[in-house]
This record gives structure tokens, sequence and C-alpha cells, in this order.
């Protein structure tokens, strides 16, 4: 019986041997798929449960403002829903009957790599496997890279700094940030750092984007002797305020959040 070969079906230019349908460079690929999958998934799992949690009544969280987070976590749900179905799918191609969690399913086929790598569609399903794992990535994508702020929590007022292709994170008090969402709100709030407004504008400022009840003339107050340093006069009334410092006299202030 001669041995029948063909081209590996992932990068077509290895002959495979039946009943392999990907070469061994491609196996190797396939098993480093599913170690990033497996990562970037537990990763964003975390992200998805943390939003869960701050979303939970009587979990100890605030009650949710206006802008709740929930289509950030949703976004993170259903993607890893769909990788979890596509996991399946490469699994049953495979020839097995039975299916699981994806939590349980990738070590799994990770120890059953070599069925995988026979299965008729063994090409296609790596293919979407490694665009799906590159999907996740930004989301859960920790590379120290050069951030810049792009606003503030609308929860906790901290300032937020994002870098390039980052889409999703969490501020320090746990509330999940759109990273382009705040970018476009920061950037319809006058340039995330500086607004300018009169004292009694900035009041309404305050109470509007953070629910902080600050009286004009208390913010005239803390112009007057100083304690907004980097705010500074421009004509008719208006001021340049620095919103990091008036958000954090604000907080500090008697107002508290409505
Ligand atoms: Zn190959
Ligand atoms: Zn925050």
């Amino acid at each position: 019986m001669s041995i029948q070969t063909e081209p590996c079906q992932y990068c077509g230019s290895q002959q495979v041997e039946q009943p392999w349908t990907l070469c061994q460079t491609c196996r190797r690929t396939y098993a480093k798929t599913l170690h990033q999958l497996r990562r970037n998934m537990q990763l964003l799992q975390r992200v998805a449960l943390h939003e869960y949690k701050l979303g939970e009544p009587g979990a100890g969280s605030k009650p949710q403002g206006g802008e709740a987070p929930a289509p950030v976590n949703m976004h993170a749900i259903d993607l890893l829903d769909e990788v979890e179905s596509l996991l399946q799918d490469a699994w049953y191609d495979a020839g097995f009957v039975w299916s699981d969690k994806w939590q349980l399913l990738i070590p799994r086929m990770q120890t059953h790599l070599a069925w995988l790598c026979r299965a008729c569609n063994a090409g296609r399903f790596l293919r979407r496997l490694i665009r799906m794992s590159r999907r996740i990535e930004p989301y859960v994508d920790r590379r120290p890279r050069t951030r810049r702020i792009i606003g503030v929590c609308p929860e906790c007022g901290r300032e937020i700094q994002a870098a390039k292709g980052e889409s999703l994170l969490l501020c320090k008090c746990g509330n999940p940030i759109n990273v382009q969402q705040l970018r476009e709100q920061s950037r319809d709030k006058a340039e995330a750092i500086h607004l300018t407004k009169t004292p009694a504008g900035m009041s309404q400022w305050l109470k509007d984007n953070y629910g902080y009840e600050v009286s004009r003339k208390q913010i005239s107050n803390w112009l007057n002797r100083g304690k907004l340093p980097s705010s500074k006069p421009v004509d008719g009334g208006y001021w340049e305020f620095n919103i990091r410092e008036i958000l954090a006299l604000a907080m500090g202030s008697s107002g508290r959040p409505a």
C-alpha cells in the first residue's frame, strides 16, 4: 500500500502523509494557538466577571449611573461565547461527539492535538482560531507601551491612560473602561484635561457629568484662594479649568455624588 500525500491544509507548501492534514510546522502552530487562546480567554473572562460583579445589585457596588458599562461587559461575554462555539466546531470536526465549556475543552484539545491535526477541515479551523486569538488580544494586552491620558473614569474620576490599540481597560476602582467610548466622550467634553467655563458653568458641568453638587460660589472661592493653581483665567469671567484639579476638590468637598 503506497502512502498518499497531500499539501498541508494550512500552509499549503508542505506535503503531508495521511492521515495528517497539517504539516509538522502547522501542528506546532496549532498547539501555540490553543495555548495563546486559553491564556487570552482567561484574561478576558476576568474582565467579564469583574463587570458582572459591578452590575449585580447587592454586591456592594453603587448603583450604576446613566453610563452603565453593560455594553462592554456584554461584548466580552459575546466574544467568549463566539470562541467557545468555534472551538467546539473544531472539536466536532476532529470526530468527537461530545463537547464541553472552553475551560475544559481547550486542555482536552491540547492533549488530543494529533486528532485535531488530522481533522477534515483542520486548516480552516486553525485559520479561524488564529484570527479569533488576534481579536481578543487588544482586550487583554498588557505590554508596556506609550500611554496617553484619554479622560477620567466616570465612576471615580481617576485619570485613565490608554495605549494605541487598547480597547478595554479596568480602572483601579474596578470600573470597566471602553477606551474608544471614553476618548469620544472626553473629546466631546473638550480635550479631556482642560475645560473653559465660568464658575457657574463648571458647577453645572460637575453636576451633569459626575453628580457632584458644588456651588458656583464654592468654585469661585477655590479660584480666589489659589486652590486651583493650574486653572487660568481667560476673558469675560471664563476660566480654563484643569479637570483633574477641580475633580479632586469636588470629590473631597461636602457635595456628594447624586
Ligand atoms: Zn503546514
Ligand atoms: Zn475609576
